[in-house]
Order: C-alpha cells, then structure tokens, then sequence
C-alpha cells in the first residue's frame, strides 16, 4: 500500500446525481471532522511505512479552509513523491496556481458532459463555464496532465461520451470514463444507469468508426488506458463493477470523519481519530494505519452481489 486518498470534506458545493441524493446528504458534525493538524499528523504516519502518494478530495477538497497551506505541508513532507487532487473545477479558477506553488502536482477535473444544461441538470445546479475557466487555470498553472473524470449514467450522458472523447483529439489530457458504483443514497441510479466500459467503448468506436488503440497504463492505475488514431490526448476506462481491478489496489482511504476506509466498496473501517484525539502518539498512530493495511480486504465482491451500503460516495471520499 502506497497510496493515501483523503476526504477532506463530506461537503459539496454541487449535489450530482451519481454522488448525492437531491434532499438529506449525510454531513457529520464539524466537530467530528478532522483538523489539518489531525490529517497532517496521518499522512506522516502513512509516510513513514511507505505511503508515497497523496490525493486529497471529497465531498469537494477545494471548499476546505486553508486547503493552500495543507497542500504546502504534506508536499513538503520527504517521503511524498506525488500530491494530487480531483475536484469538480469550480474553484479552480482562483486556486489552481497558489496550489501548484504549494506542491500539487495535477488534477483530475470531473466534466460528464459538454452541454451547460444537461451539466446543470446532472449536478444539480452547476454551471458548466466555471469547469471550463477551472481546467483552462489549471493548464496555465502546469497541473498537468489533466485528467478528467466522466461518471457514465444511462440516459443521461451514455449518448456524448464519443463527444466527450472527441475532446482528446486536440488536447493534450486523459478523457476517464467511469462505471457507475452503487453507493449509499443513489443505488437507485446505479441500478438503472450502469453503462459498462464495454458498451461505452462500442459507443465511442461506432461513432469515429476506429478502433482505439491500447497505450500502456503506469503500474497502480487502475484505468485500461487508449487512444484514438491521431490524437493528443488518452482516453481511459475505469472498470470497478465490469472488470474489478481489486487484485492491484494499492490505496487505502481517510474519510474526513477520521476512518481509513479500506476498500471503496466495503464498509471495514479503522479509526484512527479515537488515536489522535485520545492521547496517542506517532508510534500508536503507525500501528493503526498498519493494522489498516492488514485488514484492507481481498476485493468489493460486487459481481457476488456483495452491497455494503452505509456511506455516500462524498462522505467516503472517491
Ligand atoms: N468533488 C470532487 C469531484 O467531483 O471530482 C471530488 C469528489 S468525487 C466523490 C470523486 C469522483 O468520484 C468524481 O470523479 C465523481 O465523478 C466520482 N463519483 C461520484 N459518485 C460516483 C459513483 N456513484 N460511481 C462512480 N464514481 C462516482
Ligand atoms: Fe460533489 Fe464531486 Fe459528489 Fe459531484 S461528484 S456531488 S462534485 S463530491
């Protein structure tokens, strides 16, 4: 295990439909949340049995207070190799460059779809030119390469993604088309809206008439990475309910309620805010994240059947 993905907020300035029910989102307590103290004081305990990755998100990373500072921090720390963040880009605008001078390294920008109604529609409420200004400061600000990230539901975007991949053929980023999970608060859309990798690429190579062409992917990613003959860009395929890629997972999760979440999909869990607010020490907190590692399950099951409801996509960090 090398690589720590943390929540830094279960709060989200946009509701969308894959992600958050449309009325009565779980939030825990302030209270509950952990400080940047507190999260700083993991990832040194992470990164002192090898973690060497960070990526901070959500909920939506870039709402958190002080989001800048605690970036400086854990890039300065010398054992991180990488911190990165994704984010729905509406912030981007203002933060891209002071978070590229604090250390970030990238972004992974989520865009399911390029018409500003249906994007309004899916996010319940966003507006479409904001992500546009936010991946263009992000380039600007060398947080490259941008990936962005596109849920695919049916009946709402399963029709663009040619479109949505299209956008590679003059742009230097990766296009990452995801299954949808069923998670806590929107099972229903799971249930009704999964389009798997193997339909959406039929989509995509029906509509440029080409095959697309495998491109090696770096060890410990878990897309299937392609591109269309000529482009600038990628096009990659996350496959968790189709194709589950359990077998390579190297990551484990902090939920901003202080937990490490050990598989997305499960809901094992390990607390490690009752270490930090109970008097423990940096040796105690070690032993936690370790015992965290060794408990981190074989796989989510899913193609069993296996549902482990209880959290929202948001409130686990995804
Ligand atoms: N707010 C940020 C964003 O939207 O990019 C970060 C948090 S969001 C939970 C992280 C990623 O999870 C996004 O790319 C989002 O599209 C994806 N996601 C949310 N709900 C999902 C679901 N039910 N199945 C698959 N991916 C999901
Ligand atoms: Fe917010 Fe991201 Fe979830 Fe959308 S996917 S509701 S932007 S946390």
């Amino acid at each position: 295990m090398t690589y720590l993905r943390i929540s830094l907020t279960d709060r989200c300035n946009l509701r969308c439909v894959y992600c958050m029910p449309a009325m009565g989102a779980k939030f825990s307590p302030k209270e509950e949340l952990l400080s940047d103290e507190e999260i700083l004081a993991v990832v040194k305990a992470a990164e002192k049995i090898g973690f060497n990755k960070i990526r901070l998100t959500g909920g939506e990373p870039t709402i958190r207070p002080h989001v800048t500072e605690l970036v400086r921090e854990i890039a300065s720390l010398p054992g991180i190799d990488d911190i990165t963040m994704t984010t729905n880009g509406l912030l981007l605008k203002r933060l891209a460059q002071p978070l590229k001078d604090a250390g970030l390294t990238r972004v992974n920008v989520s865009i399911d779809t390029l018409d500003g109604e249906k994007f309004t529609q899916i996010t319940r409420g966003g507006k479409i030119e904001k992500v546009w200004e936010g991946i263009h400061a992000a380039a600007e600000a060398g947080l490259s390469p941008i990936k962005m990230n596109a849920v695919v539901v049916r009946g709402q975007n399963d029709q663009e993604v040619g479109d949505l991949a299209g956008l590679t053929m003059d742009n230097p980023y990766q296009m990452r088309f995801i299954e949808v999970m069923p998670l806590d608060g929107v099972d229903d859309v799971h249930d009704s809206g999964l389009v798997t990798t193997a339909e959406t690429i039929d989509l995509i190579e029906d509509q440029f008439d080409a095959k697309l062409e495998p491109v090696e992917a770096p060890a410990g990613d878990p897309a299937r990475i392609y591109h269309l003959p000529g482009a600038m860009g990628t096009v990659g395929f996350i496959s968790p309910v189709s194709e589950p890629f359990c077998a390579f997972c190297n990551r484990i999760r902090l939920t901003a309620d202080g937990k490490l979440r050990l598989c997305l999909l499960r809901n094992d869990e390990v607390d490690v805010r009752e270490i930090l607010r109970g008097g423990g020490n940096e040796d105690d907190l070690i032993e936690q994240v370790r015992f965290g590692v060794w408990r981190k399950p074989w796989g989510h099951g899913l193609l069993e059947g296996d549902r482990n409801m209880g959290r929202g996509m948001s409130q686990i960090g995804g």
